[in-house]
């Protein structure tokens, strides 16, 4: 069995990395989301276990002291962290994972090296856009908004720190090389694009 691959994927607050991931995950073979602990109240839509592990910082803060996330940070003023033991099992299986952390939990993760991990940013196309994008969303009060736009500045310039950079203008096309970008790495690791191994029959 060949062990999955970490995919880690970042982006401002709003520039459309859980719609990119969708699509991703809706055209890729075997590759699953990690769903992440979080301490933030859910937002109208999201499931409990699917979206978010939605939990109080008291059963957070036990679960990071007790060494159960890989990585952990403090995000727009909730807490966040990644599942270790959830992580490990899909990878184990041979599953390829889909991290969506922010740029604080990547950086943990680079200057671990605990994992082998192909890291992708996602950057919106400007600010003006991204500031339209997190409105037009309709989930985040304002100052939740000024608060997101004020990081964001921060976050694009860790970009320079992840292997691939991708520009969400259009949907499509950046859907289309988040795809490309996973079947390569696949390639890279002599898998196919579903995951397989890939063999050469004489
Ligand atoms: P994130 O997960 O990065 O916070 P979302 O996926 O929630 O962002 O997207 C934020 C908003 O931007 C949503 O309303 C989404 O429909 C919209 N959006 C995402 N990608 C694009 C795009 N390429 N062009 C225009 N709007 C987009
Ligand atoms: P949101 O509240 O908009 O869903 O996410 C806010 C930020 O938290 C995003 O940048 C997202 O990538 C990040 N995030 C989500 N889950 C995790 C996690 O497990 N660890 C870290 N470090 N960041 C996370």
């Amino acid at each position: 069995m060949v062990n999955g691959r970490l995919f880690v994927i970042s982006a401002p607050s709003g520039t459309g990395k859980t719609t990119l991931l969708k699509q991703a995950m809706s055209e890729v073979a075997r590759l699953k989301f990690s769903v992440s602990h979080t301490t933030r109240a859910p937002r109208q839509g999201e499931v409990d276990g699917k979206d978010y592990h939605f939990v109080s910082e008291e059963d957070f803060l036990r679960l990071r002291d007790n060494d159960g996330f890989l990585e952990s940070a403090h995000v727009h003023q909730n807490y966040y962290g990644t599942s270790r033991s959830a992580v490990a099992d899909l990878l184990e299986q041979g599953v390829d994972v889909v991290l969506d952390i922010d740029v604080q939990g990547a950086t943990i993760l680079m200057e671990s090296g605990e994992l082998a991990a192909t890291y992708i940013f996602i950057a919106p196309p400007d600010m003006k856009e991204l500031e339209r994008r997190l409105r037009s969303r309709g989930s985040d009060s304002d100052e939740a908004i000024q608060v997101r736009l004020d990081n964001a500045i921060a976050e694009l310039s860790a970009a320079d720190k992840y292997e691939y950079l991708i520009v969400n203008n259009d949907l499509q096309d950046a859907a289309t090389l988040l795809c490309s970008i996973i079947r390569a790495e696949r390639s890279k690791a002599r898998r196919n694009g579903d995951g397989s191994p890939a063999e050469i029959k004489m």
